[in-house]
């Protein structure tokens, strides 16, 4: 731990020596550790430094709903999914409801690139002569292309481990475009925890100038093979620090452990494991056990007796209506699909 002086309400914080950025329990400015400590400056920082070494570009996106609020959400969603138990609500044990709000960087890049490439294109050869225009022989050869790419790129980087981050969130998309300046009086009132980066500022920057490049290669890809000389003109137009809401739910049903993540801004359920009722189970599963007999059946009776074609077909669409069921009663997991 390293003892160091907020530069902006003066406050003082204890925070791990290891993490980039912190954001003040007091004041909620976002504050730039590893620079801090690299200046020499943890106490002392002079009113020049105490301006750098904040993040002014800090965001958050609002969570709309508090603790009630997202349980029933929850409830409410669980029971439209078919098979999913009626008596959910009542016996649903939900043990842990924790709100997060996680770090993102979102970098705004202007990107110019050219570039020379080789590409393949045909050449034809030995006209035919029955059919004119045509000809019997194509072959390929490379050619140089030049050409110009301009974009305009949003790039988001989560600031966390991946491996940290509960797995459906990994590839999650976050909505930033309700950002509001970062306030920490309402993480407070709704008992919310901050989580922060664990990149600087820097490395951020590098990681979505990183993208951006990657980005253009692609659509240099399209137009050419092979890429044999280019030029970049990434120029980064803002770099965003953002805190957005997750609520993190663990509970109980019939004894067994099940979790959700609902998006604390949208109330979208990121990521729920439903329990799916027996009788459920056992209704599907008779279903499909039926339309796949009467379809395996149906296939039977009509090959062996030639004039019966439309048997296979119809029999070959009751077991699909069999396979959908078994599918049905498989099904285990649900997320709410994102546009
Ligand atoms: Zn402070």
């Amino acid at each position: 731990m390293v003892q160091i002086e907020c530069p902006e309400c003066a406050a003082d914080l204890n925070v791990p020596a290891s993490s980039p950025i912190h954001t003040c329990d007091y004041c909620g400015s976002a504050i730039q550790i590893s620079q801090m400590i690299d200046s020499g400056a943890e106490t002392g920082a002079t009113e020049d430094q105490k301006k750098q070494f904040i993040i002014q570009d800090h965001y958050i996106i609002r969570c709309k709903y508090n603790h009630d609020q997202v349980k029933s959400l929850l409830v409410d969603w669980v029971q439209k999914i078919p098979g999913a138990p009626q008596d959910f609500e009542g016996a649903a044990n939900i043990n842990r409801i924790d709100l997060k709000f996680y770090p993102l960087w979102v970098g705004e890049i202007a990107a110019t690139s050219d570039y020379v490439g080789l590409d393949d294109w045909p050449r034809f050869s030995k006209p035919a002569h029955d059919r004119p225009g045509w000809y019997e022989h194509v072959s390929y050869y490379k050619r140089e292309e030049s050409g110009r790419v301009i974009r305009e790129y949003q790039v988001p980087i989560m600031a966390l481990d991946i491996q940290k981050l509960p797995k459906y969130l990994r590839t999650y998309n976050v909505t930033t475009t309700g950002k509001e300046f970062f306030d920490i009086t309402h993480c407070k009132k709704l008992g919310g925890e901050i989580v922060d980066s664990i990149y600087t500022m820097d490395q951020a920057d590098k990681m979505v100038r990183q993208e951006a490049l990657n980005k253009q290669t692609n659509e240099m890809h399209k137009e050419v093979k092979k890429i044999t000389s280019r030029n970049d003109d990434i120029q980064q137009k803002g770099l965003f620090y953002i805190h957005f809401p997750i609520y993190e739910i663990s509970f109980n049903y019939n004894g067994k452990p099940h979790d959700a993540l609902v998006d604390g801004s949208s109330g979208r359920i990121v990521h729920v494991k439903v329990p799916v009722s027996k009788e459920f189970r056992v209704k599907t599963l008779s279903a499909s056990a039926a339309f796949g007999v009467v379809g395996t059946l149906m296939i039977a009776l009509g090959s062996l007796e030639y004039l019966m074609f439309f048997n296979i077909a119809g029999g070959i669409g009751l077991i699909i209506v069999a396979l959908m069921f078994l599918g049905l009663n498989l099904r285990k997991k649900a997320s709410e699909r994102q546009k």
